[in-house]
């Protein structure tokens, strides 16, 4: 049924706020934002709140939603950290997919009660699908592909395919995750940005992660080639000679549409390249990961300069003490306190959800937009809206289904 709310404030992000404003819905769908009413309409009072997007959450790994604490310790190198995740997931696979699927559930429910009304979600494990259809959030569900062996590109490109119009049939969203430069052969990434094209589905892949990530792309060598050597992973033809970072990042801009995951160590060139790159290329910051890790500064600022589209996710409990993404807010407000407070609420809102392709529906308010909002208190005395003020209260912001 048609309904008309009233707010004190209703902040559509994409535009500017309205105060006093009016909300139409119908069917869990925003049809109308108006600044006046017909005399004698029916309207339902919000009172003093202020009407803001669900969040969204552009990174995250749902499965390991039931680790109480990080993998491994950050003092420990990369290589070793990525074992300990692998055995941790081995582990759970031992038993059955049951223990995933509730990983899953409880992984979606704390990320609604902090606000978070869409996810994008790194699937391992096709089994998956019917915790995601049983979702009330909004899952973009992005099948993680690793596969280091010129000889098995065609196959894994076929049973990615497979996958995706498998999702979608069934109602769910989807696209794919080549996961990074050590575990994807780069004909392998080319084939996938293809198919993210032929698809019209987002791919997303952890890039510039670290260190020794970079030290192998640009000189083949380095704690990860080891690793690859060690478990008889790594093939000669996966990374081209004299390789870089901007080339794994143009393969990317072939996609229908991109998300570099972290993106901690990329070098200002292949920043500007991406901010020319906006209407394909995304960024994923995942503040509270990066810090977990101890990595060099964030380049934020530089992105933000370079007109690069950044938004925040939380990456998982791997190495993320919870799925709080207004935890990560709150680190980004810390460490960057000169970062303007509208375009951090873009991050987790409309930024988010345009990399993740779902813009007709989340991260603003207005025509097409779902009518499940966050409302968040003010006091009655506040005369104008700070959004500064409205991030320091997300946490404690509402979810009401108008
Ligand atoms: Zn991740």
């Amino acid at each position: 049924m048609a309904k008309t709310y009233r707010a004190r404030w209703i902040v559509p992000v994409n535009g500017k706020p309205l105060e006093n404003g009016f909300l139409r819905t119908d069917k869990g769908k925003v049809t109308e934002l108006t600044t006046s009413v017909a005399a004698g309409e029916s309207v339902i009072d919000l009172g003093d709140i202020a009407l803001v997007p669900g969040l969204v959450n552009a990174h995250t790994h749902l499965e390991f939603s039931e680790l109480t604490q990080p993998v491994g310790n950050p003092e420990q190198s990369f290589d070793h950290w990525i074992s300990a995740v692998v055995g941790y997931r081995r582990s759970q696979l031992q038993n059955d997919s049951a223990l995933l699927k509730q990983a899953i559930r409880s992984g979606i429910s704390e990320s609604q009660e902090d606000g978070v009304l869409a996810l994008g979600e790194i699937t391992t494990n096709g089994e998956l699908l019917p915790a995601y259809q049983a979702s009330t959030a909004c899952l973009v569900s992005l099948r993680e592909v690793i596969n280091f062996s010129a000889d098995r590109i065609e196959e894994v490109t076929q049973d990615t395919r497979d996958y995706v119009l498998q999702a979608q049939s069934a109602g769910v969203k989807a696209g794919i995750s080549p996961h990074a430069p050590y575990t994807v052969h780069q004909k392998q990434l080319t084939e996938l940005c293809r198919l993210s094209r032929e698809l019209e589905c987002v791919c997303a892949m952890h890039l510039a992660e670290t260190k020794e990530e970079c030290e192998l792309i640009t000189e083949r060598s380095g704690p990860l080639r080891e690793m690859l050597n060690r478990i008889g992973m790594w093939d000669d033809s996966a990374i081209t000679l004299n390789s870089s970072l901007t080339e794994y990042v143009e393969s990317l801009a072939t996609s229908w549409r991109a998300i570099i995951v972290h993106g901690n160590y990329l070098d200002r060139d292949t920043i500007q390249y991406i901010g020319n790159a906006g209407d394909r290329l995304s960024v994923c910051y995942c503040p509270r990961t990066h810090h977990y890790f101890g990595h060099d500064p964030y380049p934020l600022e530089e992105m933000l300069a370079q007109g690069v589209r950044v938004c925040l996710g939380t990456d998982s409990r791997a190495s993320n003490p919870n799925l709080a993404l207004t935890g990560e807010v709150a680190l980004v407000r810390t460490q960057f306190p000169q970062v303007d407070a509208q375009e951090l609420l873009k991050m987790v809102t409309m930024h988010a959800a345009y990399a993740l392709g779902i813009e007709q529906s989340h991260g603003f308010i207005g025509p097409g937009a779902v009518s499940d909002l966050l409302a968040v208190e003010l006091e009655q005395s506040v005369q104008s809206l700070s959004v500064e003020l409205l991030l320091t209260q997300l946490p404690d912001a509402r979810l009401v289904s108008l």
